[in-house]
């Protein structure tokens, strides 16, 4: 599993997948630092270089706590390698209850973070256009940071307002007015997905697949029947805030300045204490359809339109100067000589106290990381659990092909006929099996789905209880 990257560094971990390759978590052997690559492949479609070229415009220019910090790239013939702050506590996705969300008191702490780094973000001119809970990251002290920018651009410049025109996004995230095809003003659409965002956070689903009036759905929040599901579920006064962000028309949604004014964003709640992950899969994650997981009729809709002067005019190297106090030269093997704005101490990244390890155990770091929410232990070996998944597989009706002895790739389709492909890992650990599921194409939701009833067919040799290291 533990793939030696560069000098001194492994790849331990593949943290997600993306449209254009992998996000992968490399280990300094002997410092421990963290550092989360994301790995391009420049051959898989045409815009990708250009694409890749924007991200990281875009990104260098971004220095804030809500704000995954971008510390250089690497770029190989084919492959480019963006080196980012690792967020140990994976995806705020991850901590959303299907069909229930999580405590107010915890989704206000989040969407404070969220309008705050959104905040930052629309200060510095730029729009992120594909705001959503995959894209929201975790660290260690479950602070939001604000990820992906490879839809971002740059809408403000030296005082100056341009509206963007290019339909792209997530359809169930995305504002009304980008699906319209007309020229859109982009600080009121990143401010409707930060709504969309508050309605999963408290309600445990999505209001529609996307804000368009072919959708039942959005029709009946535009005819304002919050008798229906999700509304019902919503205490009046955070509806009383989303009524005023998931506004139809632009010019009525409410601001950045009159969000941080809202009642429900200001409240006081009683301590009860946060609670930490939830017990089961969260609701859907949708692949953006910019980056070529189409999902919706918005298909043919694409990136991009940062205006050629921001990104050609910026050279695609990290912005830093020099290692900054950087004490491990290893940083540098890694970046060949682009700089880290920040060192990253892997013990930070770990979650040690929730999954303990004990001396002299053979556990690596990456058997230490942070929980999914798709996986579980069996009780059986490698070989049994294959079988057995293989076979639950075949009585589903899913195709599965064995790719290696310890991985299957599992393709079938979502309610829209669409395709969706996951596939599953076998890891052994503490004398376990741990079967990790991950998805590689399609809508999350279904994947999810998909994932409880794999789950539920194999539940004979499934170990109970939480997936966690304990020996
Ligand atoms: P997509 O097109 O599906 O949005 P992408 O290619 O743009 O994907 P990212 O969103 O940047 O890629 O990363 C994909 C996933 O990898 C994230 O949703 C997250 O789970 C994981 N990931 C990305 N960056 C980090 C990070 N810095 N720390 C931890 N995990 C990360
Ligand atoms: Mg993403």
């Amino acid at each position: 599993m533990v793939t030696p990257f560069v000098d001194g560094w492994d790849f331990v971990q593949t943290l997600g997948e993306g449209a254009y390759g992998e996000v992968k978590l490399a280990l300094n052997r002997s410092t421990q630092e963290a550092v989360a690559v994301k790995v391009i492949n420049l051959t898989k479609s045409k815009g990708a270089a250009d694409n890749v070229r924007k991200e990281v415009c875009i990104h260098r220019m971004l220095t804030n706590p809500r704000v995954i910090q971008f510390y250089g790239q690497r770029k190989e013939t084919n492959v480019q390698y963006l080196f980012l702050e690792y967020a140990s506590g994976g995806e705020l996705f991850d901590r959303i209850e299907p069909d229930v969300g999580m405590p107010p008191k915890q989704a206000q702490n989040y969407f404070i973070q969220l309008i705050t780094g959104v905040e930052y973000l629309h200060k510095k001119g730029v729009t992120h256009r594909d705001l959503k809970p995959e894209n929201l990251l975790l660290d260690e002290n479950d602070n939001l940071k604000i990820s992906d920018f490879g839809l971002a651009t740059v809408f403000r410049h030296q005082g100056k307002e341009r509206l963007l025109g290019k339909c792209c996004g997530t359809p169930p995230y995305v504002a009304p007015e980008v699906l319209k095809k007309k020229e859109y003003h982009a600080e009121p659409s990143d401010l409707w997905s930060c709504g969309v965002i508050l309605v999963a956070m408290l309600a445990g689903e999505l209001p529609w697949d996307e804000p368009s009036y072919d959708c039942k759905e959005f029709c009946n929040w535009l005819d304002k029947r919050v008798e229906l599901t999700p509304w019902r579920k919503i205490d009046t006064m955070s509806l009383a805030l989303l009524k005023k962000m998931l506004s139809e028309a632009p010019s009525n949604r409410c601001t950045l300045a009159q969000i941080k004014k809202d009642r429900w964003y200001c409240k006081t709640f009683k301590s009860k204490g946060i609670s930490r992950l939830p017990s089961s899969s969260p609701p859907g994650s949708f692949k953006r359809v910019c980056s070529g997981t189409d999902l919706s009729p918005t298909s043919g809709i694409n990136r991009d339109d940062t205006p050629g002067k921001y990104s050609s005019s910026q050279p695609v190297t990290c912005a830093g100067t020099g290692s900054n106090g950087i004490d491990s030269s290893s940083v540098d093997d890694l970046l060949y000589g682009v700089s880290f704005s920040q060192p990253v101490h892997l013990d930070d990244m770990l979650l040690s106290s929730q999954l303990p390890s004990t001396p002299g155990n053979s556990q690596t770091p990456f058997q230490k990381l942070v929980k999914r929410m798709t996986r579980f232990f069996t009780k059986y070996t490698k070989e049994e659990t294959m079988q057995s998944l293989l076979e639950v597989l075949e009585k589903l009706g899913y195709r599965g092909k064995q790719t290696c002895p310890v991985q299957v790739t599992i393709t079938t389709e979502d309610k829209r006929r669409n395709p969706l492909i996951f596939k599953a890992t076998l890891i052994d650990m503490d004398r376990k099996v741990l079967v990790d599921f991950r998805l590689s194409k399609g809508d999350g939701l279904e994947f999810k789905r998909k994932f409880v009833k794999i789950k539920h067919k194999l539940s004979s040799i499934i170990m109970k209880g939480p997936v966690q290291l304990q020996r």
